[in-house]
């Protein structure tokens, strides 16, 4: 076994001491680039930020790091090459802008560890990766549903180049995110295999507190995840809070890796409108009042997806005994 591997091995559980146990992931981004007044009606969402305003992407990362962030996620997930040709790019300039996703968080990272200093606490920048599904822009990472001619190959050489690129961009790990189905998962095992660096998290979504939102197994997804000596976590994002406790439990059945989880607020989206709509949505406090549980049952990585904001970590850093010592 090489130096390599050994630092993918160790890099989470080390972190994971640093942190004092638990480490608190950021929150949602394009839901703070859009009260921040960016427009992300876009087949790009978040990513159109990376043209337009790399300033206000920059400025998010740093009010997550204020509000007690560990890690932040790079505003990658639904940037793809493939995405940016669409809009007329060539293939250096999108190869360009999805290296500037990671620039940008690195930057946020040096002007925090210039104010307060490195030894403050460690902190991670995971380069993001969406499904094949936030390509398409259809709300089908939340259906899974690929149609009947999806295969492997193609969704390896759909996701090839970019996780290459990110993975050479100075991340520390990438975030394969909203990860909804098996098929999906293997073909992000199988290109982490293939040579890549860094090592990676999965975290997989569910809308019914069982499986993953293609209706395949949950324990089949994570399985393929902790096979994968690359993967130094596995959970879920983008999942109502009142489904995680469950989830955690049943990945925790199949692996021993550490399990994140950075759910939603609890509202809906719609993919025919492009909107969230409130359901049984939680507030903050009550997506807060979860956390502790959270950990106590397994979790040790925590944070919020689409619809949180540097309030909700800010709330999760009080609520965790480690942080709020
Ligand atoms: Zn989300």
């Amino acid at each position: 076994m090489g130096l390599s591997n050994g630092i993918v091995d160790t890099l989470m559980y080390d972190f994971l001491r640093k942190s004092g146990g638990v480490a608190v992931i950021d929150g949602g981004l394009a839901t703070e680039l859009e009260r921040h007044g960016a427009d992300l009606n876009d087949p790009l969402w978040s990513a159109k930020c990376l043209l337009t305003s790399g300033n206000l992407v920059r400025q998010v990362h740093l009010d997550y790091l204020e509000a007690g962030a560990d890690i932040i996620i790079t505003a990658s997930y639904q940037a793809t090459i493939q995405g940016f040709e669409a809009k007329g790019f060539s293939k250096e300039e999108s190869e360009a802008l999805l290296k500037k996703s990671v620039d940008i968080a690195l930057e946020a990272r040096d002007i925090y560890y210039e104010k307060y200093g490195e030894s403050c606490r460690p902190i991670l920048v995971a380069a993001s990766v969406g499904s094949y599904g936030a390509y398409l822009a259809d709300g089908s990472e939340y259906s899974g549903d690929y149609g009947n001619a999806m295969n492997l190959e193609f969704l390896k050489s759909f996701h090839r180049r970019r996780v290459q690129i990110l993975a050479e961009s100075g991340a520390d790990l990438i975030a394969f995110e909203t990860v909804p189905n098996k098929l999906e998962a293997q073909a992000f095992v199988e290109i982490l295999e293939e040579g890549i660096k860094i090592p990676a998290w999965f975290s997989f979504n569910s809308k019914d507190g069982v499986n993953v939102v293609s209706g395949d197994s949950l324990s089949e997804c994570a399985k393929i995840a902790d096979a994968c000596k690359k993967v130094v976590a596995v959970g879920i994002n983008c999942t109502p809070p009142r489904f995680i406790s469950g989830l955690i439990l049943a990945i925790k059945k199949v692996t021993s890796k550490p399990i994140l989880i950075y759910p939603n607020s609890g509202e809906t989206y719609d993919a025919e409108i492009k909107q969230w709509v409130k359901n049984t949505g939680v507030a903050d406090g009550d997506f807060v009042s979860y956390v502790n549980k959270w950990c106590e049952i397994g979790a040790s990585l925590i944070g919020g997806c689409c619809r949180t904001t540097p309030n909700t970590i800010k709330a999760i850093c009080r609520t965790l005994p480690s942080r709020s010592a």
